[in-house]
């Protein structure tokens, strides 16, 4: 007795490893990753901030803002350290701060490709809001600069992470009510406009309803029917013309899908709409609301209800793609899905702009 060695042999290295804080650490598989807020607007203020404080396996260590009034309010409700704060042009200097492992793009919709990029080439781990970017050539740029510094990447597609959509997603992979035939998917809420300044009517800053709500429908006529559309007709219809000069208010479009299969979607910047529901040959399933952060809800035409959850998708969002880059295993909601999605943007913009004609994705 008495040797390390011997304890190892006897098998109770279990026991002599615990004394070592380091070996109980790395054998219990738990670890914390250092996430960077980029963008301190609405939805990292509301949403994101909140959700890290009850996060497992990652927390809020930086800010990256251009805004300094807000960063004393940041770093006295979230404890984060002087080192760990940072503006627009200091995002470089992350290269060298071993305590942000991720750096999460909250940023205007024309600002996330950039800003995804200079992240990756800090080494950094990259989680980017919807939608991923404007256009395909940026969101290829975005997988590129993540797959040569080799990092992850993650597109914040909450939704992907929600139980209740999980199960539909489910459905439509294993044809449980058979092929599907055909769906609705509807995204949209009520922006009332009183700031005509805001970004979300600005064209160059990825304004209007198809980026913003618009990627909930296209996501979802992917995931409810476990199928690739191959083309779509479109068209905008802006009631608020004064309001909506630049962007659509609302955009109404049709994916077809092989086999007849159609999605009519609608995405609004003028109404409420949160639903989807799906259409197979032996049965029907439905979510509703389909998007909202909470309450998201449904069932099947077998008697399945889907009851909401408990707790935050955000927090199971992170925490899931957390988990992916400690073990090492793929994310749930890849570069390449966001890039799908922006495909099919694309194509709708061209269909509305030839005045509703079909067009091949
Ligand atoms: P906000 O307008 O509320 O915030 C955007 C923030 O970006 C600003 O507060 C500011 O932060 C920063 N920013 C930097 N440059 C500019 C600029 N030129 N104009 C405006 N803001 C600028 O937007 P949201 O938080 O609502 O949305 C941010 C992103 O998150 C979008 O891509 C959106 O699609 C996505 N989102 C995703 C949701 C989801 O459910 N997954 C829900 C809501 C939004 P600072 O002052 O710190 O510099």
């Amino acid at each position: 007795m008495g040797s390390r060695r011997q304890f190892i042999k006897q098998g109770t290295f279990v026991f002599f490893a615990s004394q070592w804080p380091f070996m109980s650490y790395a054998s219990s598989g738990k670890k914390t990753l250092g996430v960077a807020l980029t963008g301190l607007g609405s939805y990292s203020t509301h949403q994101l901030g909140p959700s890290l404080k009850q996060t497992e396996h990652c927390e809020l260590r930086g800010i990256i803002t251009g805004s300094p009034g807000k960063i004393p309010g940041w770093q006295k409700e979230y404890g984060i350290a002087d080192a760990h704060v940072y503006d627009y042009g200091q995002m470089d200097q992350l290269a060298n701060d071993d305590g942000i492992d991720v750096v999460y793009v909250v940023l205007p919709n024309a600002m996330h490709a950039e800003y995804a990029v200079r992240a990756a080439e800090a080494g950094k781990h990259v989680w980017c809001e919807k939608p991923m970017a404007l256009n395909v050539e940026q969101c290829e740029r975005i997988i590129e600069a993540c797959e040569k510094n080799g990092v992850s990447l993650s597109i914040g597609y909450r939704m992907q992470h929600e139980p209740n959509t999980r199960q539909l997603m489910k459905w439509a992979k294993e044809e449980t009510f058979g092929p599907v035939q055909s769906a609705v998917a509807e995204a949209g809420f009520h922006f009332r406009g009183d700031d005509p300044s805001n970004w979300r009517l600005k064209k160059e800053m990825g304004g209007g309803a198809l980026y913003d709500m618009g990627v909930y429908c296209i996501n979802a006529a992917r995931y409810a029917t476990g199928k690739e559309p191959e083309g779509v007709e479109a068209r905008v219809v802006n009631r608020r013309g004064e309001l909506f000069t630049e962007v659509d208010e609302t955009t109404e479009f049709t994916l077809y899908f092989k086999n007849d299969l159609r999605v009519s979607c609608t995405t609004s910047f003028g109404e409420n709409l949160n639903r989807l529901e799906v259409q197979c040959r032996d049965g029907n399933y439905y979510l509703r609301p389909m998007q909202s952060y909470t309450g998201v809800q449904g069932g099947a035409s077998d008697g399945t209800r889907l009851e909401p959850i408990k707790g935050k998708q955000q927090v199971l969002q992170m925490q899931d793609d957390a988990r992916s880059i400690i073990n090492n295993t793929p994310v749930m909601v890849p570069g390449e899905e966001g890039l799908k999605d922006i495909r099919i943007v694309e194509a709708i913009q061209k269909s509305v702009k030839l005045g509703s004609k079909y067009v091949q994705i």
